[in-house]
Parts: C-alpha cells; sequence; structure tokens
C-alpha cells in the first residue's frame, strides 16, 4: 500500500519532501546504470564510512500530527507579560508585515542577494535598513546585519583594535552597566585573541593607562540615559575607539551616539516588529562612522548602475569578506539574519518616522508614569534620565516584588537583591503598570497618573532628540495598509525565490521549507517568550529543544550538541574554542595550528583565527582531495603543535573522499582534533555518521539540511555538536546556566541562551514528519539527483571532480574555464543568462575559480531539474552561436522594448529563452550591474531620489 492511500498517513510528509517520484527515481536511476537508490549509494559513499543500522529516530508523523505536538509544546510554554528589558522587547509585528513578509515564501525562501540583479526586492529592503540605522545613529553608514547586539558588540572590539593605534596589550575598557550577556559574549571572544578586557564604571570616567577601544550601553543595562560627550572626548584623546550599544527604539528620541562622536554603534533591531521568539533570531546592527568602512563587519548594500546606466543595488565591497580574505578577514560572519533586517525596515517603512517618535514617545510616557506611581509611593528609583526602564531600589525586598509582579502575570527582572528594574514597550497598557505598582506596594492608578503627566521627557534637555531621521521618502509613503500591502509585492515581484523556481546553490543546500514547518513559529507560544523568563515559563521549549538536540546528536554520531550558535560561522567558532579548552584542560598550553585544506570554506579559516589559532594551507591533489603527503609533511612541521584539522565532507568538492579515515588517523596521531565541517551533512544523514568515522567536532547548518529557509541571508542556526570528551567545553550562559556544562565553557558565544530559539520548531518538525527512513531516502534522492545533473551535463560542461565509480555526492562542479579560455564567455556571463531562464545561478567560483557548483537537493523533482538542464545545454549553444546574447545578460522587458535593436539575434530570443514559458516569463527589473562602479562610488544607505535621477543618462 503506497503512503499516499494509507488510512494512516504517517510518513506520507516524506513523498511531499522529496521531489522525483518513484517512476522518475527509477528512470533517472536507470539512466546512471542503477537498480535501487541503494545501489547508486553503495557506489557513491565509501564503504569505510557507512552505517547500516537505521536512524534510532521517533517514527514520522504526519504534518497534522507534527503540527498537533508543537501545538501541545507551544501550549506549555507560559507567555506571561516581560518587562525583564536587557535588550528583549515585546512589539507589535503589524499584521500586513507578518504575512506578507515571516509567512511569505517569497521573501522567507530566498537566497542571499549575491545575484543582485534577481536580488533588488530584498536589496532595497536592506539598504532601508541601513538607512534606518545610520539615521538614528548618526553616523556615516551601516551594515545589513549581525547575529545579535552581543555578538555585534564582539565584532566592535576586534574592529576597534584594528582601527586603533593603541599599543599592543592595551586593554578593551567595558562599562559595568552594559547588558551582561553582551559582557560575557565579548569576553569570551577577547579571550582566544589575548586581548585583556577591562570592567569599569565609565559612570565615573576612564581608568588610568592605555586602552584601544570602549563600550558602553545607552541608555544602560538599569535605564539610564547618561550624558557620554566627554567619556567619548577623553577617550578619542587617548587614541581609543568608542562602541555605543544602543536601543534603537530609544534613538527616535534621544539624542543620536554619532553626535557626540561614537565611533561604532551597534545594538538589536527585535523591538522593530520582531518577536522575542525566546532569544532570536533577531537582526544585529552595526554602524561605523567615516573612514571604518572597510572594516565594517557583514554585508553591505550599495547603490550601483546597471549595463544601461539605470541606478541598481548590490553587495557593495565584498573583496572585504570572509569568503575572499579567509585568515586575514575582519570577521567570520556569513550568514546574517537578512529576513529579520528586512521586517525591521519595513516595521519603520510602515510606521515611519513620526510613527516610531509616537511609539517611542508612548513607550517613555509608560516609564514616566511608572515612575511617578513608584515615588508617589515612596519608593526609590535610581535614575533621573531614563527612556523605557525605571530601576527601584527596595533593599532586601526585590525577590519579593518580582514574585509579587509574577503573581500578576508579570514578569519584572531581579537586578540584585536591593534592586528590580521593569522596561515598559509597544504592548504595555496601564492594566501592566497597575501590576507592576501594585507589585512594589504602590497605589495601582496608571491612567490616573498618566493623565496627570505632561509632555517633558525625562531626560535632561541635552540628551533629546533634535535632528530628524528616516527623511528619504520611502519612510513617508507606506502608511496605509494598501500601500504597505503593495510596496512589499512590489519589492518581492523583483526577485527570484524558491518559490520560482531551483536555486541550484552549491554548498548551501536550498531545499524545500514546507508550509508546516514554518507555520508554528509565528504562533505566540513560541513566538512570545523572553529568553531570560523564568525557566518554568519555558517548558515546551525546553522539551522542543532536549528533543532536537538528541535527533542531531543521533544524526550525527557526537556525544553531545550546543543550539546556541546561531549560524554556521559561530557554529565553527564555537567548536574550535572546544577543542583549545580541551588542549588546555589536558594541559596541552601550545597546540595553536589549526590545518585547513586549500579548498575550504572562507568561514574555515577566518573562524580559526577568532579562536586564537595560526591557519596552516595543506594542498588539494588535482583530484581535488586533500593531499596526503602535504599533510603529513605539515603536520610533521608543527610537531606538537597541531590544534585541529578542520575538514569538510564530503568535500566542498562535491566528493566523498576515501582518504577521510586516514586523514582523521593523521590528525590523531599528531595529538590533534578534527573539525569536520558539516555543512554538507545532507549528503549523510542516515548514510554515515561524522563522529563515527573519525571526527571530533562538526557544526551543522540547519538552515541548510534541516529546512530553516535562507530568508535571503538569514536567519541560520549553526549548531555544534562534539564528542563527549568535548561536551564540557560547549558554549555556556552567563544568566540561564542550564543551557550549557557550567564552569569548564569557554563561554557564550550568542547573546541568548538557546540562540535563536524562535526557529527551532522548523528542524523539529522536519526531522518528526521525515523520520528516520525519510532523511535516509532524502539523502539518497539528493545524491540522485546530483548525479543526475551531473551525467546529463557531462557532455556540455566538463564535470570538474568525481569520486569513485565516477560518481559525485551531492552536488557538481561544472568547468567553465576551458570554455573561457576558448571563447571568451565566463560564468558571469552564464550566471545572467540563467536569469532569462528564470533561474537563480549555481555557485559562482567555489571553491575553485571560473567554475559552477550546482546542488539541486532532493526537493527538486526531475522536470525541474531537466528544466534546469535544458537551459544550460541551451546557453552551451549559444556560446557558439550566439555569444553577445549572453554578453548582453540579463534581458529587461526594457531593453528588448527599445525603439532601437541592432542585434544579430531577435528579441523574442533574448527575452524568451526555449525553457521558458511566455506566460510565466520572469522579467529582471535590472540589467547586468557594474560591481566596480560601486565600490568606487560607495553609496549605502538610501540616497535622495534626485541622486538617483541624475546619475541616469
Ligand atoms: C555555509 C557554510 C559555512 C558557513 O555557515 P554560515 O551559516 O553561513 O555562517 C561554513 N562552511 C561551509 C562549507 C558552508 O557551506
Amino acid at each position: 500500500m503506497s503512503d499516499r492511500t494509507a488510512l494512516d498517513p504517517s510518513g506520507a510528509f516524506a513523498s511531499r519532501h522529496i521531489g522525483p517520484g518513484d517512476d522518475d527515481q527509477a528512470a533517472m536511476l536507470d539512466a546512471l546504470g542503477y537498480g535501487s537508490l541503494e545501489e547508486l549509494v553503495d557506489d557513491a559513499v565509501p564503504a569505510s564510512i557507512r552505517e547500516a543500522a537505521p536512524l534510532d529516530l521517533p517514527a514520522p508523523v504526519s504534518e497534522a500530527e507534527a503540527l498537533a505536538r508543537l501545538r501541545d509544546l507551544a501550549g506549555r510554554n507560559q507567555v506571561l507579560t516581560s518587562m525583564i528589558g536587557l535588550g528583549y522587547h515585546d512589539t507589535v509585528t503589524p499584521p500586513v508585515i507578518r504575512r506578507s513578509i515571516l509567512e511569505n515564501p517569497a521573501w522567507y525562501t530566498a537566497y542571499t542577494p549575491y545575484q543582485p540583479e534577481i536580488s533588488q526586492g530584498r536589496l532595497e529592503a536592506l539598504l532601508n535598513f541601513q538607512t534606518l540605522v545610520t539615521d538614528l545613529a548618526g553616523l556615516a553608514l551601516a551594515n545589513s546585519s549581525l547575529l545579535d547586539e552581543a555578538t555585534a558588540a564582539a565584532e566592535a572590539l576586534t574592529l576597534s583594535r584594528r582601527a586603533s593605534k593603541a599599543p599592543a596589550g592595551a586593554p578593551f575598557v567595558v562599562d559595568t552597566a552594559c547588558h551582561p550577556q553582551t559582557l560575557a559574549v565579548v569576553r569570551t571572544r577577547a579571550e582566544p585573541l589575548g586581548i585583556p578586557v577591562v570592567e569599569a564604571d565609565l559612570g565615573a570616567g576612564l581608568p588610568e593607562g592605555d586602552l584601544f577601544g570602549v563600550l558602553v550601553q545607552y541608555p544602560t543595562t538599569t535605564g539610564l540615559v547618561r550624558d557620554d560627550a566627554d567619556l567619548v572626548a577623553a577617550a578619542h584623546e587617548r587614541g581609543a575607539l568608542v562602541t555605543v550599544a544602543a536601543d534603537p527604539l530609544a534613538l527616535c528620541v534621544l539624542r543620536a551616539p554619532g553626535e557626540i562622536g561614537a565611533d561604532v554603534v551597534v545594538g538589536s533591531a527585535q523591538r522593530f516588529g520582531v518577536p522575542m521568539g525566546f532569544g532570536g533570531p533577531h537582526a544585529g546592527y552595526m554602524a561605523v562612522r567615516d573612514g571604518l568602512q572597510r572594516s565594517l563587519p557583514g554585508r553591505l548594500v550599495g547603490v550601483s548602475i546597471d549595463a544601461d546606466g539605470d541606478p541598481a543595488l548590490r553587495l557593495a565591497l565584498q573583496t572585504r569578506e570572509q569568503h575572499i580574505r579567509r585568515e586575514k578577514a575582519t570577521s567570520n560572519i556569513c550568514t546574517a539574519q537578512v529576513l529579520l533586517a528586512v521586517i525591521a525596515s519595513s516595521y519603520a517603512v510602515y510606521h515611519g518616522p513620526d510613527g516610531l517618535t509616537a511609539i517611542a514617545e508612548r513607550v517613555h510616557r509608560a516609564a514616566r508614569t511608572l515612575d511617578r506611581g513608584l515615588r508617589a509611593a515612596g519608593v526609590e528609583v535610581v535614575h533621573d534620565n531614563y527612556f523605557d526602564t525605571v530601576c527601584a531600589r527596595v533593599p532586601g525586598r526585590a525577590d519579593e516584588v518580582v514574585a509579587a509582579a509574577l503573581a500578576a502575570g508579570v514578569n519584572l527582572r531581579r537586578v540584585d537583591e536591593d534592586h528590580v528594574a521593569a522596561s515598559v514597550d509597544e504592548v504595555t497598557t496601564a492594566a501592566h503598570l497597575d501590576a507592576v505598582l501594585d507589585a512594589f506596594g504602590a497605589e495601582a492608578d496608571a491612567a490616573g497618573l498618566g493623565a496627570e503627566l505632561d509632555d517633558a521627557p525625562a531626560v535632561a534637555a541635552g540628551l533629546a532628540r533634535t535632528t530628524p531621521f528616516c527623511t528619504h521618502p520611502v519612510f513617508s509613503s507606506h502608511h496605509s495598509e494598501t500601500a504597505m500591502l503593495r510596496y512589499l509585492r512590489r519589492l518581492a515581484d523583483r526577485d527570484v525565490a524558491l518559490d520560482r523556481s531551483m536555486i541550484p546553490l552549491g554548498s548551501c543546500t536550498m531545499k524545500l521549507n514546507a508550509a508546516a514547518e514554518m507555520e508554528p513559529i509565528t504562533w505566540p507560544g513560541f513566538a512570545g517568550l523572553h529568553p531570560f523568563a523564568p525557566l518554568d515559563q519555558s517548558e515546551g521549549y525546553r522539551e522542543l529543544i532536549a528533543d532536537l538536540e538528541r535527533w542531531l546528536v543521533e544524526v550525527t554520531g557526537y556525544g553531545a550538541v550546543s543550539l546556541q550558535p546561531n549560524a554556521g560561522s559561530q557554529g565553527e567558532l564555537a567548536g574550535l574554542l572546544a577543542i583549545a579548552a580541551y588542549h588546555r584542560s589536558r594541559g596541552d598550553e601550545d597546540r595553536d595550528v589549526c590545518l585547513i585544506p586549500s579548498s575550504a570554506h572562507g568561514t574555515n579559516a577566518a573562524s580559526a583565527v577568532m579562536a586564537g589559532m595560526r591557519v596552516v594551507v595543506v594542498a588539494c591533489d588535482d583530484q581535488g582531495n586533500v593531499d596526503l603527503d602535504d599533510l603529513r609533511a605539515k603536520v610533521a612541521e608543527a610537531e606538537g603543535a597541531i590544534a585541529a584539522l578542520m575538514v569538510t565532507y564530503p568535500s566542498t568538492h562535491g566528493v566523498f573522499e576515501e582518504a577521510i579515515g586516514e586523514i582523521c588517523d593523521v590528525v590523531h596521531e599528531a595529538g590533534g582534533q578534527v573539525y569536520l565541517d558539516g555543512a554538507n551533512l545532507n549528503a549523510m544523514v542516515g548514510l554515515a555518521r561524522p563522529g563515527r568515522f573519525g571526527a571530533d567536532v562538526s557544526h551543522l547548518n540547519l538552515h541548510k539540511t534541516f529546512c530553516i529557509p535562507h530568508g535571503g541571508g538569514g536567519p541560520g542556526v549553526g549548531p555544534v555538536a562534539v564528542g563527549s570528551h568535548l561536551a564540557p567545553f560547549l558554549p555556556s550562559h552567563p544568566l540561564v546556566p542550564e543551557c550549557g556544562p557550567g564552569d569548564t565553557s569557554p563561554g557564550p558565544v550568542a547573546a541568548a541562551p538557546w540562540g535563536s530559539a524562535g526557529i527551532l520548531p522548523i528542524p523539529w518538525a522536519y526531522v518528526r514528519m521525515m523520520g528516520g527512513e525519510g532523511l535516509r531516502r532524502a539523502t539518497q534522492v539528493a545524491i540522485l539527483n546530483a548525479n543526475h545533473v551531473a551525467r546529463r551535463l557531462a557532455d556540455h560542461y566538463p564535470v570538474l571532480y568525481a569520486g569513485r565509480n565516477g560518481l559525485v555526492a551531492h552536488e557538481c562542479i561544472l568547468d567553465i574555464r576551458p570554455l573561457t579560455k576558448a571563447t571568451g564567455i565566463t560564468v558571469d556571463d552564464i550566471a545572467k543568462r540563467l536569469i532569462d531562464h528564470g533561474f537563480h545561478a549555481p555557485t559562482m567560483s567555489f571553491p575553485v575559480a571560473g567554475t559552477l557548483m550546482v546542488e539541486p537537493t532532493e526537493s527538486e523533482d526531475r522536470a525541474e531539474l531537466d528544466r534546469f538542464c535544458d537551459a544550460l545545454i541551451a546557453i552551451r549553444e549559444e556560446v557558439d552561436t550566439q555569444p553577445d546574447l549572453l554578453r548582453g545578460a540579463p534581458w529587461t522587458a526594457s531593453a528588448v522594448l527599445a525603439d532601437e535593436w541592432e542585434h544579430p539575434f531577435t528579441r523574442a530570443e533574448a527575452a524568451f529563452p526555449g525553457t521558458v514559458s511566455r506566460a510565466d516569463k520572469y522579467w529582471p527589473p535590472v540589467r547586468r550591474i557594474d560591481g566596480g562602479h560601486g565600490d568606487r562610488n560607495l553609496v549605502c544607505s538610501c540616497p535622495p531620489m534626485e541622486e538617483l535621477v541624475d546619475q541616469q543618462p
């Protein structure tokens, strides 16, 4: 009986997730010369790493059943009113934004905008984000997202170190009044770099001695709005850079840090419409003053021009990024928080500057009401200047007050035994304030108190904002819901995402993000929790987390997993920190060499440097495999100093290296640990487990293998999985020790204890609906699909590497270099011509320059795979017949409808290549974009309209 006709639909989801049906699988196998998936996999995957035993995972359930179970888990989370603050606040996601962005596959299934011509919509939303942050910070430019506030502060630490001329050994000075998780993450990151961190009460001025950077929180963690102008001046006089970690809503009514000379402003855009989600994901941000743009980590959207001279957006200064600069990179950040930055910027577009100011003023009014009520009752309020957080001194009574508020359904922050803080937000009502006042034993009359307030803000005159922000017309044009709905639709229509066509990105596993997996993340039972709420309020979440950790342990064959890292890059860092701590725990202080094959992803080397290691590159042979002789030589050269080898498996060349076991042995014999980059786990789930065939630690990318959507470049989740011997060295958290191993930990690598917990229902649902057999089948079909594509294209483009029996793993590299040499047609020409076919290009020039890497994933059906192959084959013919057609690609409607047409091919040949149905044509909004022009004329926030018009010829 087939799944689809069974009375019990358990297991049916796998047949929805996996693209090719049984007949197509059989036909594809037949063309490859195999009778079954098992036979194919036996030939493709080395026997030395194979495991016969099925995964010990719960039996699959249907979509309805998975959702019912998730509803039960969500129901076991208690969503109280959280006034804990500490950088996380309740907020209203405007329904038009929730539905049009967060719940809309056109936005959430998009890839990182490396192909700018098909990414103009999300690039515009990101440019809006940069403009918003730049204006609020009062600085020259901002990036379009970092991972969270704490890691943004840590990025500011290293940026300051590079930019300051202070002597080596000078410390980074941090204010005691920063959020504790921010300080902890900064310490984690400073320690392996040998950078001293000095904590001091900066309200009392700077400590004596050298320093290269200063970090303050604005307003402080307990709510004080302090005038730091003198502090900034003093720091500058001593050659240090100043970073201000700022609350963006507060900045709507407070003086911008840039106005007092701050060099860097970081923070979280969470309260701009992004649910707390038990800690994330949210967009961290960073803005810098002029002169620091080339040191800015993360992605930067800039304005350039296209082939017709029209303005067009693109990622600027990409040469700064880790994938180019590797161990010389300024940061390891790769996947960021694009979807969340898009939501936050859209929140600002929808509300506009006046709406944002009104929200900030309402929040401030609520805080003043609370302040008034507490003072009237004789409760001592600590700060006179504040924005949204009122800190009360209640000697010896903190626990009692917090408990009383809790009984009324409100979480307050216990600062210490004598202090309680309450942070109000966009959703705070008079009833909430009454509950808080009551908890303090004050008279509950917020409505009455509020009515008596005048308009004077509770900050000293010089601290209020006097400069306008968000003056660009985009922030005042879409305030009705109809206008906003259409603006978001217009932007989405400019882009290609998975909801249009296959995205064949090597190394990035752009598979289905099923609707049933996505639905739960916006349920209040998951979206509404504060990450530092008392643990008994998150029972459902913690069960979900424990399930997922257990399942990932089972899938990988390791001993323990931490879900804290909020991207693969952060998992890498956490894994390397665990290795370093392990060596130290055994008295092996001198192991600091990290061996990295030349084919590795750029984040590997960048992470190794952040973990305090020296990178030694190991050569690859001409088959793309790790050169064992070179490995042995490098190991011998660094005898006694080998800390780790980082190896990607299957390799970044898309091949199951036969020698993996031997490679692991060589490293272990030298006393090193094997870090296996798990980004390619989609080729192994259910077939082989890295923890069993020789590796000690891996990060996984849940936004690749386990169905979290790419979101246009984030969010991600990058759990780190380790052998039991490394478990004591997993990440921890200063406020929620339950998430980690305790004192042996190197510290937190993210602001929240379980990182981006809000999106963990996605992989949970995926594993639960697939079951062990479904996951294994998915892997087999991923390998089948890749080999199908490789075989169909082999006569047209040489496939660069293959493993045993001429088979590839889950992806393949097409070598374009011979074609380029013979004809001048480049990977770019092919990539841009694919746009005319409605396809996103494969990964370009990674890991080998001049090549295209294709990873189809199991979710693409045979028709789509063939349509993609047909497009590439048609392009190969055009190389010979119409090379200018490729050089001119992509062809916009405006280009093919121009009055003049002097090309040797027809307008229809340009616009309607053979694979395209005319009715369903995707029209790119811009022609090919000039990258160099953008970098030479860097414009990284929305320029005024007149300027854009001026640029037109
Ligand atoms: C994607 C990827 C990474 C980095 O992961 P992020 O989540 O983008 O930080 C590391 N290594 C490889 C091989 C990858 O493909």
